[in-house]
């Protein structure tokens, strides 16, 4: 991680840090926001306790709580990425969830069938461009992100779009393909490859989702860093709304039921945030598969919990 990042979901020190590229006045914008839903959450009574996603009543359990699963699906190659789809399907089928796939293009125009089958299951399919390649417009964004991943600057240069047009390019060139394999089905929300945009959510970058008709972005990390900081999904312009991503496979199994685990899903619970999980099937075996089934049997024994798909999470903010 580098040592400061900027821009509309870091904070340092409660304030907005200004960037070079003249987000500072929406971001400060939004920071109200954020402020505004954190003082509800805390002083309004009950604020903690009814989440606007849903309208269950709690029984004698801790509470509500949405939770979205998410899986990026992008590696043409992986042998493993194909076979744990079905069986992550069948997972989800037996457990009655719905889920998020964000599929490139590539992989949706080499494997329609799989599409196919994720989409008649019922799942929100949504975008990870076309190529796999990172929505990064500025050689200072790629040094943050080489340095995030102990590469060189110029391998992510390489595998950056480097201008907005070529990421819009990117994006219509994958809603093709999902439609083309699901026949008809138009993606709405988006994920950016390794997450970058974390390291810098630019105006051009949100612009270029808001032309290429995306309603839903998840392609930052949510704020665990200090009490009552949480991020709530946000509005940021046009129809698009950010929701950020809570934990990784990292968070399957165990990790969940830990201390510090239930600590983290309480926090989100209490300000009302969606647990937004980020998995791979390529990075899925058996013991990754059985850590999903942990983690999900955990949560809904400590919560009344609801399974919302990326673009649901979305709209129930647009309409709050
Ligand atoms: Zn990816």
């Amino acid at each position: 991680m580098p040592a400061r990042t900027k821009g509309v979901f870091q904070r340092q020190e409660g304030k907005m840090r200004h960037t070079k590229n003249g987000i500072s006045r929406k971001a400060a914008a939004i920071a109200a926001v954020l402020a505004a839903a954190i003082i509800a959450a805390l002083v309004i009574p009950g604020a903690g306790r009814q989440p606007f996603f849903f309208g269950l009543t709690g029984g004698a359990k801790a509470g509500n709580l949405a939770v979205s699963l998410t899986f990026d699906v992008e590696d043409v190659d992986d042998a493993n990425e194909t076979a744990s789809i079905p069986a992550i399907l069948d997972l989800l089928g037996r457990r009655n969830i719905t889920a998020t796939f964000f599929v490139t293009g590539r992989f949706a125009e080499r494997y329609p069938d799989l599409v196919r089958r994720i989409h008649g299951a019922g799942h929100e399919i949504g975008l990870h461009t076309y190529e796999h390649f990172f929505p990064v417009f500025t050689e200072a964004h790629a040094s943050k992100v080489a340095k995030a991943f102990g590469t060189s600057q110029a391998y992510v240069w390489m595998m950056s779009f480097r201008t907005p047009a070529a990421f819009e390019q990117s994006i219509r060139k994958n809603q093709r393909a999902i439609i083309n394999a699901t026949g008809g089905y138009f993606p709405k929300s988006f994920r950016s490859p390794g997450l970058v945009t974390r390291w810098d959510p630019s105006d051009a970058f949100y612009e270029a989702l808001e032309y290429a008709g995306v309603w839903t972005d998840s392609s930052v990390m949510q704020d665990f860093s200090s009490a009552g900081t949480v991020l709530a999904p946000v509005h940021i312009r046009g129809a698009v709304t950010e929701v950020p991503v809570a934990r990784g496979e990292d968070f399957l199994g165990a990790a969940s039921a830990s201390p510090a685990g239930r600590a983290l899903t309480e926090r989100l619970r209490m300000g009302n945030i969606p647990l937004v999980i980020m998995l791979h099937p390529k990075n899925m075996g058996d013991e990754e598969l059985s850590g999903l089934g942990g983690l999900i049997s955990g949560l809904e024994g400590r919560y009344n919990v609801t399974f919302l798909t990326i673009a649901s999470l979305a709209a129930q903010t647009a309409a709050r």
